[in-house]
């Protein structure tokens, strides 16, 4: 199955910062960065507090994202291609849900299956909704996407396909990892083996036709 990050993936921008940018206010997340790298407080209060200032409906918030995000190219052929073999295709985000499955249902593929956050967005400010990943990951210490990959996968090969840091813990459960900007970067510092791609037509021709089952 190819499990896919779903910002700055399939999205060629991340709809989170896209909203923080237009709706709310950045610098409360750099105000904070300080203490979320030293370990003084977790990435969820930093996010919830900066999302408090997003102020913005839902209509308006999952509008501009779907014209704004920019779609990576290939995306809709690869899950085609994925649905055509057999492969399961599954969205695994740090980001929201409401924006995710809006933009996906855009491209006409609003069954696929998606396991990420929620977000209330208001014109009085915004509450995010954190989904159940169970106790925190064994490895990093937060509710990670392992988790999630952890409920879906069966007995499936996994290939990952990420682009940041969120993607850093679950690409390692996979069996092939595809990664760019930063991902590619931290895996390539931790020595972790990977294909580096800029769309998913790149990925399609890599994976096909199918490899032997060696
Ligand atoms: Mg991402
Ligand atoms: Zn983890």
């Amino acid at each position: 199955m190819i499990a896919c990050d779903f910002d700055g993936t399939i999205t060629e921008r991340d709809t989170l910062n896209l909203l923080v940018r237009e709706f709310g206010d950045g610098a409360v997340w750099d105000a904070m960065e300080p203490d979320v790298r030293a370990g003084r407080t977790s990435v969820e209060h930093a996010m919830q507090a900066e999302f408090a200032t997003v102020r913005v409906s839902e209509a308006d918030a999952v509008r501009w994202v779907r014209e704004h995000a920019g779609i990576r190219a290939g995306f809709t052929e690869c899950v085609a291609w994925a649905r055509a073999h057999g492969h399961g295709f599954v969205v695994l985000s740090n980001g929201f849900g409401v924006l995710i499955r809006d933009v996906l249902g855009g491209l006409g593929l609003g069954d696929l299956p998606v396991h990420s956050h929620e977000c209330a967005f208001t014109p009085e400010g915004s509450a995010i909704a954190w989904t159940e990943r169970g106790e925190p990951c064994p490895l990093c210490s937060r509710p990670c996407k392992r988790h999630d990959l952890a409920r879906v996968r069966g007995d499936a090969r996994v290939v990952y396909v990420g682009d940041g840091i969120s993607d850093l813990c679950v690409a390692q459960a996979a069996d092939i990892i595809y990664a760019r900007a930063d991902l590619a970067d931290y895996l390539k510092s931790r020595g972790v083996p990977f294909r580096p791609f800029r769309d998913f037509h790149q990925i399609v021709t890599d994976l096909s036709p199918p490899t032997d089952a060696a």
